[in-house]
């Protein structure tokens, strides 16, 4: 059992309550580290002032700037000799940053990520391969001491070496897996050329996919593919990692534990806050970390928090999938595109495989957006013409999306690099 009822159901005056007694101690806490005494001193703060959560907002933003330049113990709030482990960003947008845990902070998280699992519907009797990078990257351990607090049994069997992947889910009969959501989709196409059918020849039932940006298409893919249920999992490393929101059974926008985490949505150009229910820039500030306080955290994850109850009667606020991060956010002849919306696109396009790839480019004064398109084998090696008026129709959809015209080009399944982690989806040639 690792359903925390009392916790997940509590009332919010309770869980405000809560948050506010965990906020005065993690700001206390914090006072204490390198960095934050500083802040504190430079713009005349006093922990002892936070006397409300609307408080918090006095407190300057810590963005991945500050972390990146106080690497890699500027944020200590403990003496070294408590800590057990250090983990790290996977450094998607420059330079990675460091986050320190001591044995208590290891335990929360786990309890966090085994009490995100079992509200998606694990249990202890789930055989759990966790095909997700090991080492510094959180997507790995974080899911691991998740699986095992649960008491399934895990499959550490880390990230890549997809045919072991499938033999493995096929010998220890695996019902749950933690997977990326692009290399599941690449995933299938082995199953497929080895005569596997992971619905009839696997024990698969659910399956957890994060760590990246994805539509509601790619989840439904991932499901039909699969037969399973599959839950969005989100988790950044500078709060921990996974666990931090995370699907219920309802599937529909993800639970961020406020127990934990005392979340703000900002406008990120004004930094203003937004209210409820409006798009904009997710902040978070840990409420239970001991070894690394983190306060006002701008995670530049675009995102925002849906206004109705969830019918799971879990009291935590619900967040939107995320759209994507400000920083990969690309502005093509002035127009704002997320990489998402081109995944979106395509996916609900027959025909189109499961890998692509956007290329920027200038050409005089004028921004062009190349995207590679990878195109399902027995389509491609088809008609001529079909192709052509399958590439036509790809250009029309793309552009009633994003507003601007891209150039399409359709490649043979298979052709395009895939990563084992995080997708590339960007490769921006416009820098002079
Ligand atoms: P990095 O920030 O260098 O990628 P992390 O490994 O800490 O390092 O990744 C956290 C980031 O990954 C988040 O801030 C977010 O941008 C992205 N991410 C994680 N989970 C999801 C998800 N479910 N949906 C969309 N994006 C996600
Ligand atoms: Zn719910």
């Amino acid at each position: 059992m690792y359903w925390e009822e009392k916790i997940e159901t509590m009332v919010r005056e309770d869980l405000d309550a809560l948050q506010l007694a965990r906020l005065k101690r993690t700001v206390q806490k914090a006072s204490e580290s390198y960095y934050y005494k500083r802040v504190f001193e430079e713009n005349g703060l006093n922990p002892n002032n936070i006397t409300s959560l609307n408080d918090v907002r006095s407190i300057p933003f810590t963005t991945k700037e500050a972390l990146r330049e106080h690497w890699p113990y500027g944020f200590l709030a403990v003496p070294k000799t408590d800590l057990v482990r250090v983990h790290s960003s996977s450094g998607t947008t420059g330079r990675a940053t460091a986050i320190f845990h001591t044995a208590a902070d290891i335990n929360v998280w786990a309890d966090l990520v085994a009490r995100s699992m079992y509200g998606a519907g694990m249990r202890k009797d789930d055989v759990f391969q966790n095909m997700m990078t090991y080492g510094l990257f959180t997507g790995g351990l974080g899911f691991h001491y998740g699986a095992e607090r649960l008491g399934a049994l895990v499959i550490p069997a880390g990230a890549g070496n997809s045919r072991r992947q499938i033999q493995l889910m096929k010998d220890f009969e695996t019902t749950v897996i933690h997977i990326i959501p692009s290399y599941a989709l690449h995933l299938y196409s082995l199953f497929e050329e080895l005569g596997v059918n992971p619905k009839t020849d696997t024990r698969l039932r659910l399956a957890f996919i994060g760590a990246e940006p994805h539509s509601t298409r790619t989840r439904d893919k991932i499901q039909e593919l699969y037969g399973v249920k599959a839950f969005n999992s989100y988790g950044l490393s500078e709060m921990n990692g996974p666990g931090v929101a995370f699907e219920c059974e309802v599937q529909m926008g993800m639970h961020i534990w406020e127990d934990h985490f005392l979340i703000e949505v900002i406008n990120p150009d004004t930094l203003e806050p937004v209210p409820d229910g409006e798009e904009g820039e997710l902040v978070m500030t840990t409420l239970m970390r001991e070894g690394m306080p983190v306060l006002r955290y701008r995670t530049r994850d675009i995102t925002k928090i849906y206004t109705e109850p969830c019918p799971c009667g879990r009291i935590h606020r619900r967040i939107e999938r995320i759209k994507g991060r400000t920083d990969n956010m690309m502005i093509i002849k002035g127009v704002n595109v997320f990489p998402v919306q081109i995944e979106k696109t395509l996916m609900n396009v027959p025909g189109v495989g499961t890998n692509f790839q956007i290329i920027l480019e200038r050409e005089g004064y004028d921004d062009i957006m190349h995207i590679k398109v990878e195109i399902q084998k027995d389509v491609f090696t088809g008609n001529v013409k079909q192709l052509e008026s399958l590439r036509r129709r790809i250009v029309d959809e793309l552009k009633n999306e994003t507003l601007v015209t891209p150039k399409v080009e359709l490649v043979e399944h298979n052709s395009l690099p895939q990563s084992e982690g995080k997708a590339v989806r960007v490769i921006d040639n416009r820098k002079d």
